[in-house]
């Protein structure tokens, strides 16, 4: 998998090349995504306080929507996870209440599935949190555009190849600064899919 720079531009006027986000094959569709981030020092603040926490979440939160170009394996990428997400909670709060208080009120103590239920929770916290983790997901939003990252090596290299084709001397601001004169260069990092 691969990190991916994108420009405002290349977001919204649909400037991105014909190949699956997610694996790099010919993509057959689109998905639209609001992508949401937050700088990473918010959460020292969540850990100081739950208010002042959720408020600087939602001062500081930067979306931008992306037409991201997919292929039909990888149509359900982001709504698969999503929907073992939100109902794998109530499923496992439903085992520890019915264990604490229908078995507990029958059999006059602790029941064994309230445990079960406890330890289902932890599994799904688990399941969700290494889910998500290798989604595409934003590694920063800013004035200029979104970095992505778990994208497929392929198109990263694709979107790159385009932008220098399409707008070669396009001042692109900060990341300029950082990069010239040499080629702009992302991130690797090797994964699987
Ligand atoms: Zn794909």
């Amino acid at each position: 998998m691969a990190t991916v720079r994108l420009t405002k531009d290349q977001c919204q006027r649909d400037e991105l090349p014909g190949l699956c986000a997610r694996c790099g094959r010919p993509a057959s569709t689109h998905i639209d995504r609001t992508f949401a981030w937050n700088p990473p020092w918010v959460g020292v603040f969540l850990l100081a306080g739950i208010l002042p926490g959720v408020i600087l979440l939602f001062a500081t939160q930067r979306r931008l929507r992306v037409r991201l170009p997919m292929c039909e394996r990888h149509l359900r990428h982001w709504r698969s996870p999503t929907t073992f997400t939100w109902i794998g909670l109530p499923v496992c709060l439903g085992i520890i209440v019915f264990g604490l208080f229908v078995l507990g009120e029958i059999h006059h103590g602790a029941s064994p599935v309230a445990n079960a239920g406890v330890f289902t929770f932890l599994a799904w916290i688990a399941v969700v949190g290494v889910w998500h983790s290798r989604l595409i997901r934003p590694e920063r939003i800013d004035a200029n555009g979104i970095v992505l990252t778990g994208v497929a090596e392929e198109f990263a290299d694709a979107v790159e190849a385009m932008r220098e084709e399409s707008t070669p001397t396009r001042d692109y601001g900060e990341y300029d600064d950082e990069d010239r004169p040499a080629r702009p260069r992302r991130n690797r990092y090797e994964g699987d899919d």
